[in-house]
């Protein structure tokens, strides 16, 4: 099949290189052309495991990359929608939407054969019927069923996790005006063999997808109240009581070999620093503000945004609990990223945990294996030391901070020991053994 994408960021990167993969040859549009001229050059303009190395391979083969939409719409068969979709303060912001849904009407009004577009972004619900589908047949003046077809798609990667999710996706949810979208859209899911498909209508694969994201973005919430708790009533850690609650068998079943099995869902039922990057949060408030305009009170949802907004200080109360004064302290921050195998920094714990920091005076080593460069956009100018290892970050540090879960820092309670340090651990990520190093405070703890 001839795709082409639109929006060629975390998305449209990793869906287009993807696609080509399995055998598509696959167009990727965006109106930024240093993207545009990365891509072509084999050059991922974001970090992701396994990303290069797919982009090289098919690049200049069934991949290339163009800022020429009307081209790019007129040379394929389909057309995936995967601009941002921001939160502006109050809601969602379609503007890209609106911007790329005229463009690909007018696209379509110069294209005799039928077409078909698919919504990949995350939009609220009734966006592809109500707004998509009027723009495109406003600028096309054709009609949609008639002479293109409209279906919403929505996206679960992970970022960090990107191409193993996309490539193994654990179920596709199709959501499509009529059964000729229906059709076209699961032949272009064709190689995922195996893989649970979903047949729905646009509005409720739009829904799907903010109920799966508030679902994850509430146990993370839940979990974090209960570790606040935990820890302010003392002598509680919230990590056992979690592994008591884990043991439920409805939560992790007991199998015919008596063995058990641990979903990964668990993880997001475990205290830490908060939740942050470019989904959770926009995706949370986004549906807030969409319920809200619906007479609905979304009483829940609001109180998972708030615990969260406050979250990444608990860190900071942890250290008030061994210095008054955080002035001229030497603290090392060891992650920056919102999470593992990604440099994206949006909405990461660490941005309002450093800005306190540097309030208060601190001198602050900071290391994260490939998010420096995001951050050092965000903390322009600031008075921050940023290291090439974990080693140069804490020595002579008097506390460190693990922000981020990245693998290496599992080895932080041995480089302590082997080079006879002796700073207070704060572990906003609950990844060390609390015994594993002399002074330890750990969320939920
Ligand atoms: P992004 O900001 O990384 O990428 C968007 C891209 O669209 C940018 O490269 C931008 O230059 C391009 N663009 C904007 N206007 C354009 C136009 N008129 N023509 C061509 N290109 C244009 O966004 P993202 O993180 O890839 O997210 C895209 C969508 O997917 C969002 O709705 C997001 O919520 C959703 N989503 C993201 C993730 C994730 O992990 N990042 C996961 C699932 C779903």
């Amino acid at each position: 099949m001839r795709i082409s994408v639109i929006g060629t960021g975390y998305v449209g990167l990793v869906s287009g290189v993807c696609f080509a993969e399995k055998g598509h040859e696959v167009v990727c549009v965006d109106n930024n052309d240093s993207i545009v001229d990365k891509i072509n050059s084999s050059i991922s303009p974001i970090y992701e495991k396994d990303l290069v190395g797919l982009l090289s391979s098919n690049i200049g083969k069934r991949l290339s990359a163009s800022s020429d939409l009307f081209k790019a719409v007129d040379e394929s068969d389909v057309s995936i929608l995967a601009v941002g979709t921001p939160y502006n303060g109050d809601e969602i912001d379609l503007k890209y939407v609106r911007e790329v849904s005229r463009q690909l009407g007018l696209a379509l009004r110069e294209k005799d054969s039928y077409h078909t577009i698919i919504v990949k972004s995350t939009v609220i619900p009734g966006t592809t019927d109500d707004l998509v589908i009027p723009l495109l047949e406003e600028y096309s003046n054709k009609e949609a069923g008639a002479d293109f077809g409209v279906g919403m798609n929505p996206e679960f990667l992970r970022e960090g996790e990107a191409i193993s999710d996309f490539m193994n996706p654990d179920r596709i949810v199709l959501g499509g005006i009529d059964k000729r979208t229906h059709d076209i859209m699961t032949e272009l899911y064709a190689g995922f063999i195996g893989v649970d498909i979903l047949l729905t209508n646009n509005k409720t694969a739009e829904m799907i997808k903010y109920t799966s994201n508030s679902l994850l973005a509430t146990l993370i919430s839940f979990s974090n109240e209960i570790g606040n708790l935990s820890a302010s009533l003392g002598g509680i850690d919230a990590l056992d009581v979690m592994n008591g609650v884990h043991l439920d068998k409805r939560i992790s079943p007991i199998l015919e070999d008596n063995k058990r099995l641990f979903p990964s869902l668990i993880s997001y039922l475990e205290p830490g620093c908060g939740f942050g990057g470019s989904c959770f949060p926009k995706d949370v408030k986004a549906l807030i503000a969409h319920g809200i305009n619906n007479n609905q009170k979304m009483s829940l949802l609001k109180a998972v945004i708030s615990i969260n907004d406050v979250q990444p200080y608990e860190i900071i109360n942890r250290v008030k609990r061994h210095f008054k004064n955080i002035s001229k302290l030497k603290i090392a921050v060891l992650g920056l990223a919102f999470k593992p195998g990604t440099d994206d920094m949006r909405e990461s714990p660490s941005i309002k945990i450093i800005n306190t920091l540097l309030e208060e005076n601190a001198m602050i080593n900071a290391y994260d294996p490939i998010a420096e460069d995001e951050a050092k956009k965000i903390f322009n100018n600031s008075n921050i030391n940023y290291c090439d290892s974990v080693l140069e970050a804490i020595y002579d540090s008097d506390i460190i901070m693990l922000l981020t879960s990245w693998p290496e820092f599992k080895d932080v309670p041995k480089i302590i020991k082997d080079n006879n340090l002796n700073p207070l651990v704060i572990d906003g990520r609950r990844m060390i053994q609390k015994d594993s190093v002399t002074r330890y405070e750990g969320i939920g703890l």
